[in-house]
């Protein structure tokens, strides 16, 4: 039985009074972390003080991007052992916004995974079709080609602790969503492509997450399938209450 876990992901919204008043309103309210992982990445400004307000809570800070060296001249760049530095616990790794306005490869997504998984921080590694290669039914091969750059070089015990988040690029912030059985079978091919590099058992216990438009409505019912562990949520994860009914449903 795989833990749900539901990550928020404020992009580049909110001011520091906005991130502190959230994060002070729902780190009470949070269900136990022995039934859901509930996660807010957050603004890499705030970590630090995102980080100390929801400490010792259930509630679990993230970073949205980082790079893949632990130091060096990358300006405007934050580093791995930056963010452990500061307990940041997770890291979305090759958001689809990262990979279109940024230019990240799948090469720059298996090193930041690599040193996501040196430095102790689980990330949440995004992959997910356009409208056009869904169109041309080629989701399945899309998705399996960036897991498989991302997956590439580690050991069953490091991808047992990892998150792959499937996020349709169509479906991010359109209002759109997959219906809840295309996701699963997104979801289910991806955990086919574990299996293949790492076998059975990592496969099973790696938790792999829907994105695109997920809101209080129709949560459940993607929750409810198969191969959906949880959801990455960027909208409905800016409103305290929605952010609390999607921890709910889990
Ligand atoms: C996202 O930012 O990863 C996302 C899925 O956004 P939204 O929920 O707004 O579609």
């Amino acid at each position: 039985m795989r833990k749900p876990i539901i990550a928020g992901n404020w992009k580049m919204y909110k001011t520091f009074d906005e991130a502190t008043e959230f994060v002070e309103a729902v780190r009470d309210k949070i269900p136990s972390e022995e039934i859901v992982d509930a996660v807010i990445c957050a603004p890499a400004l705030y970590l630090p003080t995102l980080v100390d307000i929801a400490f010792e809570t259930d509630l679990a800070i993230g970073a949205q991007n980082m790079h893949f060296e632990n130091e060096g001249a990358f300006t405007g760049e934050i580093s791995p052992a930056q963010l452990s530095a500061v307990n940041v616990d997770y890291v979305i790794i090759g958001h689809s916004e990262r990979r279109e306005y940024f230019n990240e490869t799948d090469e720059a997504v298996n090193k930041k995974v690599r040193a996501a998984m040196n430095h102790g921080i689980v990330p949440i590694i995004c992959c997910g079709e356009t409208l056009e290669e869904r169109e041309a039914n080629q989701t399945e091969q899309k998705v399996e080609k960036q897991v498989k750059a991302a997956l590439d070089g580690f050991t069953v015990e490091e991808v047992e602790h990892m998150v792959i988040a499937y996020e349709p690029i169509w479906a991010i912030g359109t209002g759109k969503t997959a219906t809840a059985d295309d996701a699963n079978t997104v979801c289910g091919a991806i955990r086919n492509v574990v299996e293949e590099l790492y076998g059975r058992d990592t496969s099973e216990k790696i938790r792999i997450q829907y994105g695109g438009s997920v809101k209080p409505e129709n949560i459940k019912e993607l929750l409810s399938k198969e191969h959906i562990d949880g959801a990455l949520v960027g909208g409905a994860s800016l409103q305290v209450d929605s952010y609390l009914k999607l921890l709910e449903a889990a």
